[in-house]
């Protein structure tokens, strides 16, 4: 653990506003952050007196940065740029980061940090089974990992026999993957010819994609093995954002590297800690590409209290949803992270789902499609029938919605070799 971690808040806060301000002055050598915040008559950091004073500056979005690509936000040189990733999302123009030799470094430091703070160290074999390219999952941890010593396998994603057999030759004790993946693989891991005994797995590290508290544990069972939850995105350079330490008990956000903000997601004020709102962020250890003030549409809330770690920097919850991931159901919201969690819960459910909502007549319906272990289909079918009529029943219970239960054999229901994809939303017709 390094001092940075466990600064006491007093001298963190006094960091935080000297790299604030550094960050304000390489924003204003961007045309975007030049205009937005002359707007609001910021023209030096010399204007930001203290920390209270971030929220004169407007906040950043998504469309702000796409609007901004390709070069609206390079703040250095061309020349001085070394890497570049790009997220597409779902829609139109991708959204561009660039880095320098020097922001790359920072986010090395702040990935190794991650590592140390999830129990890994140089005596871990590292598979790193997230895609390598412009999306930061694979690359963003890869370059960490190396610094801390750690046998690193670049596995990438996809290909889950190769998966299997580079765990079983090298002795892989940490990968890195979505949860999805986790749970995907290990309805292969028989038929492709192995067993759990074949590999000395000790943890995973999963991210990219939300996931509840209900899979974290069902992966953990099925493997046993520690499972440590891993957030970023790439506007705030990728993972390592955010990342679980071994109390388990939510996320340390590393707030000497990034400006923390929980705001309700209409006021845009700010929320008192445990209440959930969109995250904001702000990049202070970036040169090439400035943040300021990013809302992440990332729904969580601060954890009260310190943890039993030592380190100071404040936790954030698991994310429950995103503020665009709202489904409204015949007039009702609903969190797919919701649905997630009933059904996790039952011992019958297995590792893969899906939600799909279409119209019937003039109604909205939602059907929840779920994996469940091969027995069941060879029993009576008043028994399949009781358990769709079980699963309805809590979903009802809980989201006050009436779904329709679809029982699918384990590996029948679709995989993604990235983020998991699980709301078909059929009434969005595509334009
Ligand atoms: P990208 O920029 O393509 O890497 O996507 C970043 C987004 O992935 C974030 O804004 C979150 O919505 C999601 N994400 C990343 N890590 C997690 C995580 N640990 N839990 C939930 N969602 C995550
Ligand atoms: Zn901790």
């Amino acid at each position: 653990m390094t001092d940075i971690e466990t600064m006491d808040r007093e001298a963190l806060a006094a960091l935080q506003l000297l790299r604030f301000k550094r960050a304000v002055t390489t924003a204003l050598k961007t045309p975007f952050y030049k205009k937005r915040l002359q707007g609001v008559g910021i023209r030096s950091a010399e204007d930001l007196k203290t920390l209270e004073d971030i929220r004169k500056i407007p906040y950043t979005t998504k469309e702000d940065l796409r609007e901004a690509y390709p070069y609206g936000l390079l703040a250095v040189d061309k020349d001085d740029v070394v890497r570049m990733h790009a997220s597409s999302g779902t829609t139109g123009t991708p959204t561009v980061i660039y880095q320098t030799q020097h922001d790359l470094d920072r986010w090395t430091d702040l990935t190794a940090r991650s590592l140390v703070a999830a129990g890994c160290g140089r005596s871990d074999v590292f598979q790193n089974m997230m895609t390598y390219g412009l999306f930061t999952g694979g690359l963003g941890l890869h370059y960490g990992a190396e610094k801390l010593g750690m046998l690193v396998i670049p596995a990438s994603s996809g290909n889950t026999k190769r998966q299997f057999q580079l765990m079983k030759d090298f002795g892989t004790t940490v990968v890195h993957a979505t949860p999805s993946y986790m749970l995907h693989m290990y309805n292969r891991i028989e038929e492709m010819g192995y067993s759990l005994n074949d590999f000395k797995l000790k943890k995973a590290l999963v991210g990219a994609e939300p996931h509840s508290e209900e899979i974290r544990q069902k992966i953990e069972k099925l493997y046993t093995i520690d499972v440590y939850n891993s957030y970023g995105l790439s506007e705030m350079n990728g993972p390592s954002v955010a990342f679980e330490c071994t109390e388990k008990k939510g996320m340390h956000l590393w707030e000497d590297s990034y400006y923390l903000e929980i705001v309700d997601k209409h006021s845009l004020e700010p929320v008192p800690d445990g209440e959930t709102g969109e995250l904001v962020l702000s990049i202070l250890i970036r040169t090439a590409t400035p943040i300021l003030r990013y809302r992440t549409r990332d729904l969580t809330s601060i954890i009260p209290g310190k943890c039993a770690c030592g380190r100071t920097s404040r936790r954030i919850n698991r994310i429950v949803g995103r503020t665009d991931d709202m489904l409204i159901i015949n007039g009702v919201n609903v969190f797919p992270s919701q649905i997630e969690e009933i059904i996790m819960k039952m011992t019958e459910v297995g590792t893969n789902y899906r939600i799909i909502v279409k119209k019937e007549g003039v109604l909205d319906k939602l059907i929840v499609q779920t994996e469940v272990g091969p027995s069941i289909f060879s029993d009576d079918a008043r028994d399949i029938n009781a358990l769709k009529n079980r699963i309805a029943e809590n979903l009802r219970a809980s989201i006050t919605i009436n779904p329709a239960i679809e029982l699918h054999e384990p590996g029948m229901l679709p995989v993604q070799q990235g983020k998991a994809i699980r709301v078909v939303d059929e009434r969005r017709k595509p334009v």
